[in-house]
Parts: C-alpha cells; structure tokens; sequence
C-alpha cells in the first residue's frame, strides 16, 4: 500500500525517487525472522521525515483549486527556474530577508497563484465599494489575473518587452556558453591533476539563432507570434498549454526549453540558463512596466469614486452577490491575510 502511495505521488514528483529509496530501505527487512542488525541514526529519521513532510506539502499544494487553475500542467514547469524568480534570486535557507524582499516575495507568490488583488476580487471582497470590475485601463473586459496580462492596452508593452529580451539572448547566450566552456575546463584540469586520462573537452560555440529558429523555439507558446512580430498571428498549436501571459508571470515551460534548445544547438544546461534569463527579464519587466502602472490607473479611479485605502482594508460584513463572488470568499479564507496592500509593487 504504502508503496502504491510513493509510486504515484513519484509519477508526478519526479526528484522524489531518493525519498521513496530511503524509506524503502527503512522499512525493508530482507530477513523477518531475525531482527534488523544497526541503529537508525536520529539524523537519518529526522531526514526522512522531513523528506516525508515535503512530500505531503506538496500533494496538498498541487491538489488546490487555485493552484490547478493558476498553473496548467504542473509536470512541465521547470521549477528550478520559476522558484529562482519567486524567491527573487535568493536562496530560501539563508533567512536573509527585509521588508522590500518580502514584498517582492509576495507579489511573485500572488503572481504565480493568479491571487493578485485585480478588481474583480476585490469586487468580490467589497461588493460595497466596487459597484464595477470593469479594467480600468482598457474599460472594455472584466479585470481578473488573466486579463491584466492580456489587457489589449498593455499589447504594445509586451512586445516592446518581447523585443528587449530577444535583443539581448546573444550576449545571455556567449555568456552562458563561456561558462560551460570554463567549467568543462576545470573538471579536465581536475581529473588530469589526479592522474586519470580523460579527453581534452571540445570548446562548444554560439551561433546566434536566426528569427526563424526563435519562431520555432517558442511556437508552442500561445500568443506568442502575435506578440513576437506585433501584430496578430495564429497559434501553431489549436490550444496551447502556455501562454505568454504565464511567460510575463515567471513560468518558464519545460517543453518551451526542450523546442528552444534543439534551436539553439547547445546543451541543455545552457539553453536552460538562457530561457531563465529570458523569462526573468519578460517577468520584472512586465511588472514595473504592466503591473505597475496598472495599479496607478486602478488607484486614480479609486480615488475618483472616493475608495481611500483605509476603505479597502475594512472589514465587510454585509452580503455576498454572486455565486462567484462567493468562490472567491473562500479562496481568502483558504490562504488568510492575501489582502496584504498590493499596490506599488
Ligand atoms: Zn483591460
């Protein structure tokens, strides 16, 4: 039975095999009739407990609702990239933290749940103050975690942006293969210095992709042909799985780096850290330049309709309208204190 549980919560955890081997090796008699020779360490229990505890964590994160709505396919997130951005490039177990980075912390976490503050859950939350959640930059569509991104007036923005980030891949990527190139030499100069015979490593050199390689690259991203040549482009896919919109949120996409790196002709580890660039750069530029002045354009109206802030964090007792609004209610309850003022960041 408790097999069974690992092998499914491994299927979708890739990266847990060493938790699954340690627990097994625990509990794995190969001899029942006599007992198991040698104490289990503390040190060893604690660690599979830990390990234990992470597994369930993350069953449970990837169980919720807003976590299946925010993220579409779990398994082709890669993580190692997307966590670096949540965590705003630091590494969670230094304990290094300051208000700024646990407000950018925050927004990332928001960000990547779809539970920014946009109008129509704060409609949901203060029915009373928000008679509308119409966007009230374009003033056409309802204003939910998807449009702020795909806001027909923020289009010309995000191509702008698009085209920084595609301009710069040639420096991110001579820089990334100079690296490789030094590290391969190290581990030559390593393995030489202890006497092994190994092959002198073969530097690896970066040819600057075309447009057409790039189109390729990063076809299977909706929206992103559109956005690439600035004016509107079919999908190649019927129904793409990612957006760009996710790309503006810090999700870097697995099979966006396994099209991109075949493009490239490089290894994997440096196609990897030019993605991660690339949607590192999309991702902080999309909120000082999107996010941002999206805020400023909410707050202006909020002002007009004489919502002060002090109204926003009041406490609202009255009834809920809709069955949607309602949905959302429970939302906040879930995640408690998510009404933390959003607003300038
Ligand atoms: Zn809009």
């Amino acid at each position: 039975m408790g097999q069974k549980i690992f092998g499914a919560v491994e299927s979708r955890t890739p990266g847990l095999t060493h938790a699954k081997r340690a627990l097994y090796q625990l509990s794995y008699n190969p001899k029942p009739d006599r007992p198991q020779i040698g104490p289990v360490s503390g040190a060893r229990v604690r660690q599979l407990l830990k390990q234990q505890s992470t597994i369930r964590h993350h069953q449970a994160w990837t169980s919720q609702r807003r976590v299946k709505r925010a993220i579409p396919d779990i398994e082709d997130v890669e993580w190692n990239s997307t966590l670096a951005y949540v965590h705003d490039r630091h590494a969670v177990f230094t304990f290094y933290s300051n208000s700024k980075d646990t407000h950018q912390r925050t927004h990332h976490i928001k960000k990547l749940h779809g539970m920014l503050p946009t109008l129509n859950s704060m409609q949901a939350r203060k029915p009373n103050l928000y008679p509308t959640c119409v966007c009230r930059r374009c003033e056409l569509e309802k204003e939910d975690n998807d449009h702020v991104w795909k806001c027909p007036s923020a289009a010309e923005t995000t191509t702008e942006i698009w085209k920084e980030a595609m301009g710069k891949i040639n420096e991110w990527g001579v820089q990334a293969t100079n690296s490789y190139n030094a590290a391969r030499k190290r581990e030559y100069k390593r393995a030489v210095d202890r006497g092994r015979q190994v092959p002198r490593p073969v530097p690896i050199h970066w040819w600057p992709p075309s447009d057409a390689d790039h189109v390729r690259g990063f076809s299977s991203i909706g929206g992103a042909r559109a956005v690439h040549s600035g004016s509107p482009a079919l999908d190649r896919d019927e129904k793409p799985m990612w957006n760009v919109s996710d790309l503006l949120r810090g999700i870097t996409p697995l099979s966006m780096l396994t099209e991109w790196s075949a493009v490239f002709r490089t290894p994997m580890s440096i196609a990897k850290t030019v993605l991660h660039k690339f949607v590192g750069y999309l991702e902080a530029q999309a909120s000082e330049l999107i996010w941002k002045p999206r805020c400023s354009a909410t707050i202006a109206w909020e002002q007009t309709q004489g919502i002060s802030a002090k109204d926003k964090t009041s406490k609202y007792t009255g009834p809920r309208a809709t069955i949607v609004a309602q949905s959302q209610v429970l939302d906040r309850t879930a995640t408690g204190g998510w009404c933390t003022e959003e607003f300038g960041l």
